[in-house]
């Protein structure tokens, strides 16, 4: 089944520095043999990390729905982040059975919760597909159409692969826009359970006042289990399947890192943009990114009110609201470090200098010269109507009724279409599952918010002059003191919210859809037609960018000769780096390792900083057992290292240098949260739970000493 392609082990990386420290740099597993891991202080090889031919390390790690996890038994044990498990605690949970405030520990294997809308992936291989991907492109196509035939055909290769390798998914993933595809092959598992959680108060100790920040105290772990079928294949739960059996599983070293120690991390970094120009990193921080912080924190104190006066609210809109929170401050992060850190100016100095490069010469002024001149038209247009769109985006996301009644209605229009022209989650291969998520999420909905919330987005949307041209919205917003009355009517008049009805509305046809009596299905369907623009546009200027964008890496190529590795794109990548302090500010120096007596000190017994008893008796009886740090006499709690990660790198498994586990990566500090823009030494730390707490959390404190012994620790 390997079908490693040789002809790529070189293809992906155009050129960059092997420095002997950290730096920038989430490489694909293309290029390790490129790496020295022995300067960069691994005593692991290339071929130990990654063989498609062998067992390797890879095989211990996966991607546990938007995060990475690693297989930690032989048994399908999986060990990721509290807040990636954060949405199977949730949905497990009531007023009754509250997990989320108490915590859960499976005495048995029976006792394993099924979480029906996680899946847990495996890399198993990949090839380089760039050359039949691009083939597709003719020089007359529009810039809508070549992002058209770009993914059908890498729709078509996928179906292709898998035929080819039943029982795994293929799937193609852009790595240098309009120039390098690569296809990877993934085993997908989907029964996953939920083994063990430590109560919110360890697993989000300091919440969103210490989010993105260091020092941090925070005991951000769960255990999760992957099952397949009694025959070994991938199914959905079913109380006779058996635990997976990785082919690998990591080994865990209990005794943990010091300063100074190397460390490495696998995992799955989800976006990027540090090949953008300055141009789109203005947008982001003048356009996307403020309104990220309004929008957001806005229905972020929304949920706060609802939730504060009902307990059953606060469960149903936890995980929403959690993961608003966490885009809010990392956004609020981006916007004050892209400007004290002058990202746009570096980057338009740099640009200006390649501009004059391509100038030099009167045959790269002709195939380049207007390259940049061009990019920064498209963000222009984007800066342009990113205030609207983005409005227009979020009222059908924030009211839930309304997304979930915009799925029905755009997997009408859309499975009209043959399967390989549909937007991916309605393609044939991918629907069923898509459904039974959505239906599943509709579990939480609460109609009291969503009026507020639709509500206020209508009052937003009103503001706009596009609003007044849309007849659907102009007819509930143009009496601006009646829009929350409005608002409530279409809320009280709906079934949108009703899982039976958005399972019936599926299976209808758009034309079957404009019959029926809903004043908020008829709302959206009035809009629909707008939503459906606007996806287009993106499509052509994605189009036009993957154009420009594979012109401009090749001639910036030409210019530094160095440094270019793929931007994150949920694929399977290396970082290293060192377990390193920091200094935020002048004469300020933050040491790398927290302890357990920081957690006591900043306990108040007020949530985010209420520590469970369980937790202050294990340390008023001083139960350390063997999980204490030598030097610093305490038990460890988190880590900070100089690695380069972004989000999906929550839950990662961070490697000591024989390539051990010795915590999980969950967070980076604040000055880190440009990282997405620019990765720098001086600022860039990622944040870890360390495995000594993880260890004594779930063994010392809640008793968990099964878990310890099927990780083989004694
Ligand atoms: N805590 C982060 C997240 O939520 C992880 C990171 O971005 O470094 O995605």
């Amino acid at each position: 089944m390997r079908l490693v392609n040789l002809a790529l082990l070189g293809g992906l990386c155009l050129a960059f520095q092997t420095g002997g420290s950290a730096d920038d740099g989430m490489f694909p597993m293309s290029e390790l043999s490129r790496l020295n891991l022995r300067e960069r202080g691994l005593e692991i090889t290339a071929d130990q990390l990654f063989n498609p031919r062998e067992v390797s390390l890879v095989d211990g790690i996966c991607r546990v729905n938007g995060c990475t996890g690693s297989f930690v038994s032989p048994d399908g044990l999986i060990i990721t982040n509290h807040h990636c498990a954060f949405g199977a605690i949730q949905k497990a949970s009531n007023q009754a059975r509250d997990l989320l405030r108490d915590g859960f520990r499976a005495a048995t294997r029976a006792e394993e919760i099924p979480s029906p809308d996680y899946q847990v992936r495996i890399t198993e291989d990949y090839e380089d597909v760039s050359d039949r991907v691009l083939s597709v492109i003719t020089p007359q196509m529009s810039f809508l159409q070549r992002t058209q035939a770009v993914d059908r055909r890498s729709r078509e290769l996928e179906k292709e692969a898998e035929a080819a390798h039943p029982g795994l998914r293929a799937e193609v993933s852009e790595m240098f826009p309009g120039r390098t595809y690569v296809l990877f092959l993934y085993t997908y598992l989907r029964d996953v359970r939920l083994v063990f959680a430590p109560p919110v108060s360890v697993g989000n100790f300091g919440g969103e006042v210490d989010n993105w920040e260091w020092p941090r105290h925070t005991g951000d772990f769960s255990f999760m289990r992957a099952y397949t079928a009694p025959d070994g294949s991938s199914a959905t739960y079913s109380k006779d399947n058996i635990p997976y059996r990785p082919r690998r599983h990591l080994k865990v070293a209990a005794e943990g890192v010091n300063e100074g120690d190397a460390v490495f991390l696998l995992g799955y970094p989800g976006r990027t943009a540090r090949h953008r120009t300055a141009e789109f990193v203005r947008y982001e921080r003048d356009i996307r990114l403020p309104l990220t912080v309004d929008l957001y924190g806005w229905q972020i104190s929304e949920m706060e009110r609802a939730a504060a006066a009902d307990r059953e609210v606060a469960i149903r809109v936890a995980s929403r609201m959690r993961s608003l929170a966490n885009v809010e401050k990392r956004s609020r992060g981006q916007v004050l470090g892209l400007t004290r850190a002058r990202i746009v100016e570096q980057r338009s100095e740099q640009e200006a200098k390649l501009q004059a490069f391509i100038d030099a010469d009167p045959d790269r002024k002709e195939k380049y010269g207007l390259l940049l001149s061009e990019i920064n038209g498209v963000y222009a247009r984007m800066t342009a109507n990113g205030p609207w769109q983005i409005h227009f985006q979020q009222l059908r996301s924030a009211c839930r009724a309304l997304a979930y009644g915009f799925y029905a209605v755009d997997a009408a229009a859309e499975r009209a279409k043959p399967d390989l022209e549909r937007e991916p989650e309605f393609q044939d291969r991918n629907f069923e599952q898509t459904r039974d998520r959505l239906l599943i999420s509709m579990r939480d909905w609460n109609q009291e918010l969503d009026v507020t919330l639709l509500t206020g987005m209508l009052e937003r949307l009103s503001r706009f002059p596009e609003a007044a041209s849309l007849e659907s919205l102009n007819r509930v917003t143009e009496k601006s003191d009646r829009i929350a009355e409005q608002a409530a009517k279409l809320l009280a008049q709906t079934s949108l919210g009703e899982v039976e009805f958005i399972r019936e509305c599926l299976q209808k046809s758009s034309a079957e859809l404009t019959e029926i009596e809903d004043p908020l299905l008829q709302f959206l369907i009035g809009l629909y037609p707008t939503y459906r623009a606007m996806r287009d546009e993106q499509k052509a200027l994605d189009g036009q960018l993957n154009r420009l964008y594979g012109s401009l890496m090749e001639v910036k190529e030409q210019f530094l000769a160095a440094a270019f590795i793929p931007d994150a794109n949920a694929t399977l990548r290396l970082t290293t780096g060192r377990i390193r302090a920091y200094s935020p500010r002048d004469a300020v120096i933050r040491t790398p390792i927290s302890t357990l007596q920081g957690v006591i000190e900043k306990t108040t017994g007020v949530a985010p900083f209420d520590t469970p008893d369980a937790v202050l008796q294990a340390w008023e009886a001083k139960n350390f057992g063997r999980f204490v740090h030598p030097v610093l006499n305490q038990v460890p709690v988190a880590i900070l290292y100089d690695t380069d990660t972004t989000g999906g790198n929550s839950g990662s498994p961070i490697l000591n240098a024989r390539g051990e586990l010795v915590g999980v990566n969950f967070d980076r500090c604040f000055e880190a949260t440009i990282n997405d823009f620019a990765w720098n030494t001086n600022y860039s730390r990622s944040i870890g739970v360390d495995i000594r707490y993880v260890l004594w959390i779930t063994s010392r404190v809640y008793g968990a000493d099964h878990l310890l012994q099927e990780m083989g620790i004694r």
